[in-house]
């Protein structure tokens, strides 16, 4: 007889919604922790104008939860917010969440083999096994930038929408181009007066059709969910993400070479002035930093109200900013698309393991995870969309469910008192971070560029192999690479 197993998932986003609904479904008794008052993670936190996912909708969904209903090809930030809220009401999950719950600490112990978790309001829970979804981007970067107090205009950073801002008929600026600023100046030019991208770097842009959905296309989704599995799992898609991983995990790869013609194609292709080109034309390898997916910002920085600025930002002033030209460009709102820092994790909880261990001294150098999933010493904590995972423009979703099918196996042998608790073992740990940093270092990510997926040390941070290695691997664990506590 399989035993009911008290499980505390911390996070109600997109991977906490999934990890609970799978738990749920596996008869354990689940509570999830969640910080704000809502579900949603990323997509609550991100509602910057021109928010959309950059990976196709129907492959950014569930599984199990197919939506009919995506207006276009790439999702608008606020349906997928829709679609998480739906689907945790739809599956359950909603009454399992203590909302406003932010996890301060959860600490193991050996005697009882059993998580103590302590919320930063006080509420303290047990629970024999933790799953740890705290997402990865989720503590803003803010530019050290001279000045930046001095603005008297609005400044916010982009994971701090101000709604109450209304940008039409303003100077904006905007500070960053890597996914986020390039979204957020496709949008606001033509609303805004005026709108000026600060660009430190340049970027790739990998052209998309983000084709909308058609009354008729949706109706028929809706009537036969076979038409988007179609769509979902289709062979030609499926085999574009294989040749992605490949691009990226091999930069002397053919498929790399064939990325890297299609960008200088698109923008020898879709901006017309030569200056404007040059000045959008990266100096490093495509996919080096995270690619850029879309359809309209080339089209967008050739109006006569976007300005593209390149000469750096000497200073902030109370009346805009300064390039280093000497130019003052004034404004009345500005961006901050500068970022997140991307080592956090599930970090600040603090988090103790077997014997007084603390996570964050673990993670001093880096953060990492066996396969992405266990630390060795912290027994039945098992990290969705943890470090070292495969976080490269593939489907998170996608991610998390074959880090769940994998999780699961253990917390069954669990549940079956076969095992009391499973953590990765040191040695399993070791040889793994050996061999998957010794392949960071030939990802396109290693290949001259500067990128949130390099760790302190300049390695690339996130799954160096092929996705259809990664599925492999989240097949079956090897028991042979955990300690068990029998
Ligand atoms: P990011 O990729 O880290 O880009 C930050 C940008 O800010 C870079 O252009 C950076 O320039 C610039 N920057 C930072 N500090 C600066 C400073 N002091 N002065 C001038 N420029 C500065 O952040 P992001 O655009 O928010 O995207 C982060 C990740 O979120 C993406 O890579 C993606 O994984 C995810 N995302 C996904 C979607 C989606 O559609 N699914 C949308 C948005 C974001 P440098 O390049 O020179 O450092």
């Amino acid at each position: 007889m399989a035993k009911t197993l008290k499980a505390v998932v911390i996070g109600a986003g997109m991977a906490g919604i999934l990890a609970a609904i799978r738990l749920k479904e596996m008869g354990h008794d689940v509570t999830v922790l969640e910080k704000a008052a809502r579900v949603g993670g990323t997509w609550r936190e991100n509602r910057y104008a021109g928010l959309h996912c950059d990976v196709p909708a129907h492959a950014y969904t569930y599984s199990f939860a197919p939506n009919a209903d995506w207006s276009r090809y790439l999702s608008p930030g606020p349906e997928i917010q829709r679609y998480f809220e739906k689907v945790a009401d739809d599956y359950g999950v909603t009454p399992l969440i203590r909302f406003d719950q932010e996890v301060a600490e959860a600490r193991w112990d050996d005697a009882t083999t059993q998580w103590a978790i302590e919320t930063k309001s006080g509420l303290k829970l047990d629970a024999d096994l933790v799953i740890a979804a705290t997402g990865v981007l989720h503590h803003p970067k803010m530019p050290e930038i001279e000045g930046l107090e001095s603005f008297t205009g609005t400044a916010f950073h982009s994971a701090r929408w101000q709604d109450g801002v209304d940008l039409s008929g303003k100077r904006v600026g905007i500070i960053g181009n890597g996914s986020t600023g390039v979204q957020i100046v496709s949008a606001l030019a033509g609303v805004a007066a005026k709108t000026v991208h600060f660009q430190r770097s340049p970027q790739w842009i990998m052209p998309v059709d983000n084709q909308y959905y058609s009354d008729e296309q949706r109706a028929a989704f809706r009537a036969d969910p076979q038409l988007i599995d179609d769509i979902r799992y289709n062979p030609e898609y499926e085999a574009n993400v294989r040749r992605f991983s490949r691009a990226i995990n091999d930069m002397e790869s053919e498929e790399i070479h064939q990325i890297e013609w299609a960008v200088a194609n698109h923008l020898e292709t879709a901006v017309a002035d030569p200056v404007l080109r040059e000045k959008l034309r990266p100096n490093y390898r495509a996919a080096c930093k995270r690619l850029i997916f879309s359809w309209d910002y080339y089209e967008k920085v050739q109006r006569p109200d976007v300005d593209v600025v390149t000469a750096g930002i000497e200073r902030i002033e109370p009346a805009g900013v300064r390039d280093r030209g000497g130019n003052l460009h004034e404004l009345d709102v500005l961006i901050l698309a500068t970022g997140f820092h991307a080592d956090r994790f599930v970090r600040p909880i603090n988090l103790i393991g077997r014997g007084g261990t603390a996570l964050n001294d673990v993670w001093a150098k880096r953060p990492s995870a066996y396969l992405a999933v266990s630390v060795p010493d912290f027994p039945n904590l098992f990290l969705l969309n943890g470090p070292t995972g495969p976080v490269g423009n593939f489907s998170l979703i996608d991610i998390a469910e074959k880090q769940m099918t994998y999780i699961e196996q253990l917390i069954d042998r669990v549940a079956a008192g076969e095992i009391r608790a499973a953590s990765a073992s040191r040695e399993a740990f070791a040889d793994y971070e050996e061999r998957r940093i010794a392949a960071a270092k030939g990802t396109i990510f290693a290949s001259g560029c500067t990128s949130w997926y390099l760790d302190a040390e300049g390695v690339p941070a996130s799954w160096p192999w092929s996705y259809d290695a990664f599925t492999e691997a989240m097949d079956a664990p090897k028991l042979e690479d955990f300690d068990l506590a029998a």
